[in-house]
């Protein structure tokens, strides 16, 4: 049993398209693959259409909490079993995700740099700030994406644009209603501390990430503590985005927790 349930396709910022994803997943011989594009369903059918392998309709969904930017993992049991109003919900936020590349490409005019909107627009999906970054390296603006995010776009930083972001606990209850499971991603990268955890716990938070690339042992060793104090499923995963250096998630991923995330994980989302 291995599984990994965060990753990215070109629904959103990812460089992979989904069958692709799904494709690599087979090959790494996992049980189990969760796809987790930024606010959108939109690679999950073609994911699905791979076939050896259980998949995970998925969704990493950009939301706001005591004014801080937290995402959250969203998951369902079945392509066929998630709430018809959801996705409808999730379309708001595309268009709201072009809107917003426009304010960016004004930002980065007021500081000279001239970015090739139409490039980037040209993208389905999900438009982030990874894609701008990715441009403005291709139009050679930079020498890479961490420069850009460094210079312009990361999070207070002079081009800068926050995305229209759900209300965590509003978020969490409506993924709820609609028949899915939330987990909190990557909180050791977003500094989420015990009390704030507690707080997504009684609004209704079902899981914490306890696995992902950022987070070292002791910030897992943490979050497992944490997740059987407050009744939280353990999710896990590679938050691949399809770059080169870094793969999905394996048979052995490192310390072994694996297929305890995997079957607990499992057994939560088919009891919903
Ligand atoms: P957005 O949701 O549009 O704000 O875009 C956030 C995305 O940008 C994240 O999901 C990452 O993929 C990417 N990102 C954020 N910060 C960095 C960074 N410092 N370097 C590279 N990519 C980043
Ligand atoms: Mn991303
Ligand atoms: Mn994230
Ligand atoms: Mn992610």
């Amino acid at each position: 049993m291995s599984v990994d349930l965060h990753c990215h396709s070109t629904a959103s910022d990812g460089r992979c398209p989904p069958a692709a994803v799904a494709a690599r997943a087979v090959e790494r011989g996992l049980t189990a693959l969760a796809l987790t594009d930024h606010d959108t369903f939109g690679g999950l059918a073609e994911a699905a259409a791979v076939p050896g392998i259980r998949f995970v309709p998925g969704v990493e969904l950009s939301t706001e909490h005591r004014g801080r930017g937290l995402h959250l993992l969203a998951y369902f049991p079945a392509m066929d079993r998630w709430g018809a109003e959801m996705a409808p919900r999730l379309d708001e936020r595309l268009a709201g995700r072009r809107e917003r590349l426009l304010k960016m490409a004004a930002a980065l005019a007021r500081l000279g740099v001239t970015l090739d909107v139409d490039a980037v627009a040209a993208s389905h999906g999900a438009i982030t700030r990874a894609h701008v970054a990715r441009q403005l390296v291709a139009q050679g603006a930079a020498g890479s994406m961490q420069e850009v995010f460094e210079r312009w776009l990361g999070d207070g930083r002079p081009a800068f644009v926050p995305s229209d972001r759900w209300p965590t606990e509003e978020a969490i209850g409506f993924v709820r209603d609609q028949g899915g499971l939330t987990s909190l991603a990557h909180p050791g990268v977003d500094d989420v501390g015990g009390p704030e955890l507690a707080t997504l716990a009684r609004a209704g938070l079902q899981g914490v990430e306890v696995w992902h690339p950022s987070h070292p042992r002791q910030t897992r060793r943490r979050l497992r503590r944490a997740a059987r104090e407050l009744k939280l499923v353990m999710t896990g995963g590679s938050d691949w985005h399809g770059g080169p250096g870094s793969d999905l998630l394996g048979p052995t991923i490192g310390d072994g927790l694996a297929p305890e995330i995997g079957q607990a994980f499992l057994g939560a989302l088919d009891a919903l």
